[in-house]
């Protein structure tokens, strides 16, 4: 197992990389490293899902639980992954229009939790969208932008109903050639959660990981204290616009700064509006979502990116288990009443206003 002194100790930051170099954070690290605050702490970083994944964990044996959890992750990729040949999310796809494939529990969990998501935000979320995500090179990382022909001929293929799941059976199919589902916008939420339980069930009482931005917590600090997440700013990784304290949840991050490719002075980012084909543009430059439940926040948050502030704001009203944090092009940091509890916006070297939003 790979270790590391991580300077980011009880600081997260949800939705970048933890290791850009934050000299505040590093600080901060050292000075509760000062505080002998390292007792029976283990650390681990793995490279996994096409992402950085960091776990801490408190607790005597916490190096042997940090190998297991090492291991389920790898198990997890090896079914889910939309590029390695022989996962079952490969297989599915290369079967598509020719038959079902045998899958795993967990796959067609996964395949049925994106299914009912894609159902529940009309389509703003969608795991059928991999050949439109592919078209742009999103998956193979050869980015291009595709003719509007292309994507004209790709986009029936962008079909949830042409996906059935059969769980008993553990079978699963898609109807049309040339469909693809994608769940790099879940995966890493659902790994979040069966880690949780891993760690629960092996005893662990305090925790944290961050499985590419997706972090969640287990229990407190060792001394009593939260769990601080900070919330990045967009226009600048380095830095953040306001900490989150959690217990015992979820907070997941998406957003266009996190992946995208520039042509002709024009910038395309990786999350994708089913409808239009296009990555979304709905004046938000970030959407943070938490949630006890990973999996959930990791959809939502790509889901209501494509959304935009108004739809979101909507389809947070009428929905529960979830709250939200957007922050606009406009330069807004715009939080829902339930976030805003655990919230605190710091006011620094930027132009970004603050507003919380009642139910
Ligand atoms: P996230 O980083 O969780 O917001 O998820 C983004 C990833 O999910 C992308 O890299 C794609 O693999 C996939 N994706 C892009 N757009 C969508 C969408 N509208 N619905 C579902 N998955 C998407
Ligand atoms: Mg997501």
């Amino acid at each position: 197992m790979k270790k590391c002194v991580m300077y980011m100790i009880g600081i997260m930051f949800a939705g970048v990389c933890l290791f850009s170099g934050c000299t505040e954070q590093r600080e901060l690290a050292q000075q509760q490293l000062a505080q002998g605050e390292e007792k029976d702490r283990y650390d681990s970083m793995i490279f996994a899902m096409d992402t950085v994944m960091n776990m801490t964990v408190y607790g005597e044996k916490g190096d042997a639980v940090l190998l297991e959890a090492e291991k389920e992750i790898q198990r997890l990729e090896s079914l889910f992954s939309v590029t390695k040949e022989n996962s079952e999310v490969a297989q599915l796809n290369a079967r598509a229009g020719k038959e079902s494939v045998p899958v795993s529990k967990e796959t067609a969990d996964l395949l049925l939790t994106g299914k009912a998501l894609t159902k529940e935000t009309e389509n703003a979320f969608n795991i059928t969208i991999s050949p439109v995500v592919k078209a742009w090179g999103f998956t193979e990382e050869t980015h291009v932008v595709p003719t509007q022909a292309k994507l004209d001929e790709l986009m029936p293929l962008v079909d949830i109903e042409a996906l059935s799941v059969e769980k008993d059976e553990q079978k699963a199919y898609l109807s049309k050639a040339g469909m693809a589902v994608d769940l790099g916008g879940i995966a890493k939420g659902y790994t979040t959660d069966h880690i949780m339980v891993l760690l629960r069930e092996k005893g662990i009482s305090s925790a944290v990981v961050s499985l590419g931005g997706n972090v969640a917590t287990i229990g407190t600090k060792p001394d009593g204290s939260p769990w601080k997440v900070a919330v990045s700013n967009p226009l600048n990784t380095e830095d953040y616009v306001g900490m989150l304290e959690v217990k015992d949840s979820s907070v997941v991050t998406s957003g266009g700064y996190q992946r995208f490719f520039e042509e002709n002075g024009k910038r395309y980012h990786h999350i994708i509006n089913p409808l239009t084909g296009y990555p979304a543009e709905s004046g938000l430059l970030s959407v943070t979502i938490l949630s006890p439940d990973s999996t959930r926040a990791d959809g939502l948050s790509t889901a209501l990116f494509v959304m935009g502030e108004e739809k979101g704001l909507d389809f947070w009203r009428k929905n529960q288990n979830f709250e939200v944090i957007f922050i606009t092009d406009d330069h807004r940091v715009v939080a829902t009443k339930g976030a805003a509890e655990v919230f605190t916006f710091e006011k620094r070297d930027n132009d970004f206003t603050y507003e919380v939003v009642e139910k």
